[in-house]
């Protein structure tokens, strides 16, 4: 699927559908399996160097636990999706969905623990690491960065009506 970007009308392009998991183009040997289709609803909005995407997009994955190397199933559920294309020089159009899947790939957590993220799991190898836990604070899982920019463009368009 490719969009020329002169064909997102000013006040945005709306974009759902599915992402399949064969889309993702993921290994047995990576760290995350995407367990379902990826369903996403969005609108798209064209500015000079970008096209932010915003909406919703909810992702059922399976994530390795860094802990004991179990996968476990984690819906990735993303209510407020916002995200960015960087429009590259003489670049017409571009394909969304490309652009998305990496997207969700950066957004899922990095360093995921079993039984953070499940109610009623306890982590199998828990134990043997728990005297290393004087460096917790470091693999803390950080939300995905809110970005002022999208903000801002989002504004801009508002002026523009
Ligand atoms: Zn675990």
């Amino acid at each position: 699927m490719e969009i020329f970007f002169s064909d997102i009308p000013e006040e945005g392009l709306a974009l759902s559908g599915k992402l399949a998991p064969d889309f993702f183009n993921l290994t047995g040997d990576d760290s995350i399996k995407i367990a379902g289709d990826v369903e996403y609803d969005l609108t798209l909005y064209s500015f000079d160097e970008v096209v932010v995407f915003s909406g919703h997009v909810a992702a059922p994955v399976e994530l390795q636990c860094v802990t004991c190397l179990d996968f476990f199933p984690y819906l990735a559920d993303f209510p407020s999706w916002q995200s960015e294309y960087d429009i590259e020089e003489k670049e017409v159009k571009f394909d969304p969905r490309e652009s998305l899947r990496d997207e969700i790939l950066l957004s899922l957590p990095p360093n995921p623990h079993c039984d953070e993220m499940l109610d009623d799991r306890v982590c199998p190898k828990a134990e043997l690491f728990s005297e290393f836990e004087h460096d917790e604070d470091a693999e803390e899982i950080e939300a995905p960065p809110e970005g002022d920019d999208v903000w801002g463009a989002l504004d801009q368009l508002g002026n523009k009506q």
